[in-house]
C-alpha cells in the first residue's frame, strides 16, 4: 500500500537477509499515508547499531548511545534506528538511559502520538498498534497511552501536539488537550534549541495562525511570554480591528512559508503594547515601537537560540516594518543603502502582508504606496545606481595614493563622498570622485 522508495527497500531487504526486522517507520508512513511528501524516511530494526554498522559499506554514527545509525546510500541518509524503550524521563527533558529491544511494538509504544507510531515494510504491510489510521482518517492528534504521563516523561510532545496540527490541519484529541493544559508549565524545563525547532516548523506550516492554539494552551506563556502581552492587548486604532496579537496571527497567512518571514511577522509589533499613547479622542498610537520592536525581537530571537543571521534579518524587517518615507529616488537609494539588496524584497512582503491584516481603512492607498516603493526600487537597481559603500568607484587605496593618510580621517572622508553619491548617483565615476576627494581635502588642512 505504500510505495517505499528502492533505496528503503534495500536497507530493509539487507537487513532481513541477515537476520534482523526492519520497518520504515513514524513519519515516513504518516506521511506517505496521507498522500503527503516526506521528509526523510526513517528505519525501524531489530539489529543493533553495531549490526547495522557491519551490515552496510557507508554508515554514520549520528546518535549512537540511542541507538541511532546513518546509512549512505547514493549520497543520501537514511537513519536506521535500533527497537529501543525510552527509560524514565529525567526533569520532562530526556530518557535517563534508552534500553534496546527486539520487540516492534514496544518501540512503538514509546512514540509521541498515534499518527506518528505507524511501521511499514511490504513483508509485514502496515504495523499500526495504536490505531493510527482511525486518527489519520479522523484528523486527530492523539497521544500514545495516557497524555498525561507522556507529556510528563518529556514536555516538548505538548509542543509537538499543536506543531503536528498546524502542519498537518488536524484537531487535538479532548484528553491530550486538557493534559496540556494542565501540564504547559512543564514546557519551561525543555531546551530552546528544541522548542525553535517546533516554533518553526509550526509558524512554516499550512496553519501558522495556531501560534492561537499554543496561546490558548499556555505555551507561549512559557517561551515567549511577549506573544500573550500581544493577544491581550487591544488597539482602539481605526488602521485596526483586532488586538495586536490577533492582527499578527492575521498577518502571518498573509507571507510565504519562509522562517525569516513568518518570524519577522509573528514579532513585528511586539512593542505595540509598551509603546501606547491614547489621545482626546482615546484612539491608540504606538510611537516608535519598531525600533523598541528591534530590540524585543533580538532578546526573544537570542533567548530560544535562533542563528545571528536569522536574528538580525528579523530584527532589521522590524525596525524597517513600518518606515514609510516620501517615494523619491533619494529617499528609496538611503532605504537600500541602509538595508540591502539581499532583504529589500522581504521588506516589501512583510509590508503587505501587514497592510492586509489591518482593517480596510485606507488599504487601497496603503496598498498603492508599497507597489510605487518597489518600481521606485526595481528602477534603481536596473539603473545600477550606487547604493552600497562597495560599489563607490573610489576606495580607501586611491585616498592614500591621493596622499591621505590611513585611519579614522579617511574613512570620513569616504563616508562623506559617498553621502554625496546617495544624492546625486551620477557623481559615481573615477574622476569626479577623486575631484570631490581632493576639495574635502584641502578643505580639512
Ligand atoms: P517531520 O516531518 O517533522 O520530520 P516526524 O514525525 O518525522 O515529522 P521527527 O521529529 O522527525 O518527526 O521524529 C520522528 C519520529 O520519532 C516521530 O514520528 C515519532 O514517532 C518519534 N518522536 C520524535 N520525537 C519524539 C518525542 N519527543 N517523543 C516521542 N516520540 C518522538
Ligand atoms: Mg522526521
Amino acid at each position: 500500500r505504500i510505495d517505499l522508495p528502492q533505496n528503503v527497500n534495500f536497507i530493509i531487504d539487507t537487513l532481513y537477509e541477515h537476520g534482523f526486522e526492519a520497518y520504515a517507520v513514524g513519519g515516513c508512513v504518516r506521511d506517505s499515508l496521507l498522500g503527503r511528501v516526506p521528509q526523510d524516511w526513517d528505519i525501524t530494526t531489530s539489529a543493533k547499531p553495531a549490526q547495522v554498522k557491519a551490515i552496510f559499506d557507508h554508515t554514520i554514527d549520528t546518535g549512537i548511545q540511542h541507538g541511532t545509525v546513518t546509512v549512505m546510500l547514493e549520497h543520501v541518509g537514511y537513519e536506521v534506528t535500533t527497537y529501543r524503550i525510552d527509560g524514565e524521563y529525567e526533569d520532562a527533558r530526556h530518557p535517563k538511559e534508552v534500553t534496546f529491544t527486539s520487540n516492534l511494538k514496544l518501540d512503538l509504544e514509546r512514540r509521541d502520538f498515534t499518527i506518528n507510531a505507524m511501521a511499514y515494510n511490504h513483508r509485514a504491510g502496515l504495523v499500526d498498534e495504536f490505531d493510527g489510521i482511525a486518527d489519520l482518517k479522523a484528523h486527530v492528534i492523539r497521544c500514545v497511552g495516557c497524555a498525561h504521563d507522556r507529556f510528563s516523561e518529556d514536555a516538548l510532545r505538548m509542543f509537538r501536539a499543536v506543531r503536528f496540527a498546524a502542519q498537518l490541519g488536524f484537531d487535538i484529541e479532548a484528553q491530550t488537550k486538557a493534559a496540556i493544559k494542565e501540564l504547559a508549565p512543564a514546557l519551561s524545563k525543555v531546551s530552546a534549541e528544541r522548542i525553535q525547532v517546533e516554533l518553526v516548523k509550526l509558524l512554516t506550516s499550512d496553519h501558522p495562525q495556531m501560534m492561537r492554539d499554543l496561546y490558548e494552551l499556555g505555551l507561549t506563556a512559557v517561551f515567549m511570554p511577549e506573544f500573550d502581552v500581544m493577544m491581550q492587548t487591544p488597539q482602539h486604532n481605526k488602521h485596526h480591528m483586532y488586538s495586536v496579537g490577533e492582527h499578527t496571527l492575521h498577518t502571518l497567512e498573509h507571507v510565504r512559508a519562509d522562517k525569516i518571514l513568518r518570524l519577522t511577522m509573528l514579532l513585528h509589533d511586539v512593542a505595540k503594547p509598551v509603546c501606547i499613547t491614547t489621545d482626546e479622542e482615546g484612539q491608540n498610537h504606538f510611537k516608535k515601537h519598531p525600533v523598541v520592536g528591534a530590540d524585543m525581537t533580538r532578546k526573544i530571537l537570542r533567548r530560544l537560540k535562533f542563528d545571528n543571521r536569522t536574528t538580525d534579518c528579523c530584527c532589521k524587517l522590524v525596525k524597517e516594518h513600518d518606515d514609510r518615507p516620501a517615494i523619491t529616488e533619494r529617499n528609496v537609494r538611503r532605504a537600500i543603502s541602509r538595508i540591502g539588496t539581499e532583504l529589500f524584497p522581504l521588506l516589501f512582503e512583510v509590508k503587505r502582508a501587514d497592510t492586509l491584516g489591518q482593517s480596510m481603512y485606507k488599504r487601497a492607498e496603503k496598498l498603492e504606496y508599497i507597489a510605487e516603493y518597489e518600481s521606485v526600487y526595481r528602477k534603481i537597481l536596473a539603473d545600477h545606481q550606487c547604493v552600497s559603500k562597495k560599489e563607490m568607484k573610489i576606495n580607501g587605496s586611491d585616498l592614500i595614493k591621493m596622499g591621505v593618510e590611513p585611519g579614522p580621517k579617511l574613512g570620513d572622508i569616504l563616508d562623506r563622498l559617498y553621502e554625496q553619491v546617495l544624492d546625486d548617483p551620477s557623481l559615481n565615476e573615477a574622476q569626479k570622485l577623486k575631484e570631490l576627494a581632493n576639495k574635502i581635502i584641502t578643505s580639512l588642512i
